[in-house]
């Protein structure tokens, strides 16, 4: 048979079949623990010398048919399910990074990795340092160090939408020995397979898109065979640990080195997993992440050029729109789609877009994305209330500026919604009555 088509693989890819009763589905192991059928079948499991499962927090069958999934997807060898997309980033850095090492970050990606890397590594003797102008290499070179550890960006950061060429920061990574770690939740492998692009290991919150419904956290970990583990930095896959007997786990896993000791050491201990329930709820969602990811897609292009077109807007920052800095980088990187969230800004600054978000009827005020409901934000005064005006100014996120997450709704229904919205702002220069 040919290679099976993305929207074939994300219904028959992964799942296991029950051979105890033939569920279709991947049945929802809501089980603690698994049993040992005798004292030497305990040990052997401990030992890792046969297959099966133990205890939860180290693997589910669940989980795992949704990881098996997830890696298909990605075009990958593997992956790690996880509780959450904060818990995916910190697993995947924590497997790579020691007390003295060093990150190399573009600057727009996500707020909470942001104040990860900048707060709590801090507090672990971590550095990082983020690259203002990600579509210059030298740029990137600069700021490596002899403790640079790996390199990270989001395909598609949000709001701004100011992809990242992950091309060619994977060239400067592996120029320098480096492993890439790009944060894939807003494009998800329907419209990127960072793996193809270069990328080393792929992070998601599968809160979003993936699961795509707004019921159940989670996040994923996933890497492809194409990094030398023997060849990097870190100190916790180059020198011999103490439960491989001597042996290191790039020496023990090769190419599996990463993702083994991101399992069996930092997920296994520091203790995220996810609930099976919550795998089985994202693994369900996954089913139809193409059909969602294309209309929202479609829709949110759709909106942003109607938005584009109307006084009380100023500017539109979709990566789809022939104005945008990024058309380009879409053109050549995502064909299929530029994603659904995006953000505009309003002439009317913060009074606008408090009017705007607060007529809204069928965008939900909420701080989520990837939803089949449309959403929308106000980042200046929420996810990103904690900067300083000078760098909400540098990051281009004024007082006018609002985020959508457009979901799977009539885009004509939600036209009228913004339109109505758009309605209720005072014309400029007109008396604001209170
Ligand atoms: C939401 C999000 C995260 C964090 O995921 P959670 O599942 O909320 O922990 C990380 N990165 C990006 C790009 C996100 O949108």
């Amino acid at each position: 048979m040919p290679e099976l088509g993305f929207s074939t693989q994300q219904v028959h890819g992964g799942v296991s079949t029950d051979r105890e009763h033939g569920a279709r589905v991947a049945p929802l192991h809501l089980s603690a623990g698994f049993v040992f059928d005798d004292f030497d079948q305990a040990e052997a499991r401990f030992a890792g010398t046969v297959e099966g499962y133990s205890y939860t927090r180290l693997g589910n069958p669940t989980t795992a048919a949704v990881e098996r999934r997830i890696a298909l997807l990605e075009g990958g060898t593997e992956a790690l399910l996880v509780g959450t997309g904060q818990a995916a980033v910190t697993v995947a850095a924590l497997s790579l990074l020691q007390a003295g090492d060093h990150v190399v970050s573009a600057n727009s990606i996500y707020e909470g990795t942001r104040n990860l890397f900048q707060h709590n590594f801090a507090r672990l003797g971590i550095t990082v340092d983020f690259v203002l102008d990600a579509a210059d290499p030298a740029a990137w070179a600069r700021a490596i160090t002899p403790s640079t550890r790996f390199l990270f960006g989001e395909g598609i950061p949000n709001p701004k939408n100011d992809l990242l060429d992950i091309p060619l920061v994977a060239e400067v990574a592996h120029a320098h020995g480096l492993p890439l770690m790009i944060d894939s939740t807003l494009a998800t492998p329907y419209l990127q397979r960072p793996l193809e692009l270069g990328a080393d290991v792929v992070v998601h919150s599968a809160s979003k898109f993936l699961a795509g419904h707004g019921t159940a956290l989670g996040g994923a970990i996933v890497t492809g065979g194409g990094f030398d583990w023997a060849a990097s930095s870190s100190a916790q896959l180059i020198e011999p640990d103490p439960f491989l007997a001597g042996a290191s786990f790039a020496e023990r896993h090769g190419r599996r080195a990463f993702i083994a000791y991101a399992r069996d050491v930092v997920a296994a201990r520091l203790g995220p997993a996810p609930a099976p329930f919550n795998a089985h709820l994202i693994g369900q969602g996954i089913e139809t992440l193409s059909l969602r990811v294309e209309r929202q897609s479609a829709t949110a292009l759709a909106v942003a050029r109607w938005l584009e077109t109307r006084d009380e807007v100023e500017s539109v920052d979709h990566a789809g729109l022939a104005s945008s800095p990024s058309h380009a980088l879409a053109r050549r990187l995502l064909p299929r789609g530029q994603g659904s969230v995006f953000a505009f800004t309003l002439r009317g600054g913060l009074e606008a877009a408090r009017r705007c978000s607060d007529a809204l009827v069928l965008f939900s005020r909420m701080t989520h994305l990837g939803d089949v409901r449309s959403l929308v934000l106000h980042p200046a005064t929420t996810t990103h209330a904690h900067r300083s005006p000078e760098q909400l100014h540098e990051a281009g996120i004024g007082p006018g500026l609002l985020r959508l997450s457009i979901g799977v709704e009539d885009p004509d229904d939600l036209l009228a919604d913004l339109e109505q919205a758009l309605a209720t702002i005072p014309a400029r220069g007109a008396a604001v009555t209170p």
